[in-house]
C-alpha cells in the first residue's frame, strides 16, 4: 500500500457499499456474491464482440452502478468497477488485441459520451471514470475527444426496441477521425440494456476508420 493511499484509507475511510463493512467499497463477502457472466458470444453488425462482468439483475451490482451513477455520486465506484471488468476477463478472456503484445498504441479506449450539457449536470461522465481506471490497469490509452454525442437522447428505458434505436440514431459524431484510423477500439460503458447505443457509437467509429470495435461493460442486462 502506498503512504498516499493509507493516508487517505486513514482519513476518508471506505465503506462496503452494500453491508458498511469499513475498508473497502466491495468487501469480500459482498465480491462473492456477485455473479460473473460465461464466456462471451455476443457479436452485432459493429460489434466484434461484447464483454460485460455481470448480469445487471445481480442486487450488488446494480447498487454499486447505482450509488455511482446517482446523488450523491461515489466516484471512486469507478476503480470498484473496473476491477469487476479485469476479473471478468481472467476468468474468461482477454479480448485478444490485448493479449496480442504488438499492439501497442493500436488499440484505444473510448467512453460512450455524454451530451456537453448532460456532463454539466452531473460533473463526470460515468463510462469514462470507468474507461480511465481501466487505461490505468490494462496500460491503453484513453482517448475521449474523438466520439462526441451532439444531440439529447430520451432515456432508453421508457422505450421499446424500435424507439430505442431511433432514439440514438445519428446522436454520435465522430472527430478527429484520424485518431482512429485502423485502431482496435475497446468501446466502454457502465450497461448494456439493448445495445442500441453501443451499436450505433460503434457504427460512427467503424465508419470513421476503426478497424474493429470490442464492446466492454460493467453490467448486462
Ligand atoms: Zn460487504
Amino acid at each position: 500500500m502506498s503512504l498516499k493511499t493509507f493516508l487517505a484509507d486513514l482519513f476518508f475511510p471506505k465503506f462496503c457499499q452494500n453491508c458498511q463493512k469499513e475498508r473497502s467499497y466491495l468487501c469480500e463477502d459482498c465480491f462473492a456474491m456477485i455473479e460473473f457472466l460465461p464466456r462471451s458470444h455476443y457479436k452485432s453488425k459493429n460489434l466484434k464482440l461484447l464483454i460485460s462482468a455481470s448480469p445487471y439483475n445481480n442486487f450488488i451490482v446494480k447498487k454499486l452502478i447505482a450509488q455511482f451513477k446517482y446523488n450523491p455520486f461515489v466516484k471512486d465506484l469507478a476503480s470498484t468497477l473496473a476491477g469487476l471488468i479485469i476479473h471478468q476477463f481472467e476468468q474468461t478472456e482477454y479480448p485478444p488485441p490485448l493479449l496480442a503484445k504488438s499492439g501497442g498504441g493500436q488499440i484505444l479506449i473510448i467512453p460512450i459520451p455524454l451530451t456537453r450539457k448532460r456532463l454539466r449536470q452531473r460533473g463526470f461522465n460515468q463510462a469514462e471514470e470507468i474507461g480511465r481506471e481501466l487505461s490505468k490497469q490494462l496500460k491503453v490509452p484513453l482517448v475521449n475527444n474523438v466520439l462526441l454525442k451532439t444531440k439529447e437522447t430520451m432515456p432508453q428505458v421508457e422505450l421499446s426496441k424500435q424507439e430505442r434505436i431511433q432514439n440514438v440514431k445519428d446522436v454520435f459524431f465522430c472527430e478527429n477521425a484520424e485518431a482512429i484510423k485502423k485502431k482496435t477500439v475497446l468501446l466502454v460503458d457502465d450497461v448494456f440494456t439493448t445495445g442500441s447505443t453501443m451499436e450505433e457509437a460503434a457504427r460512427v467509429l467503424k465508419e470513421s476508420g476503426a478497424k474493429e470495435v470490442w464492446g466492454i461493460t460493467v453490467a448486462r442486462e
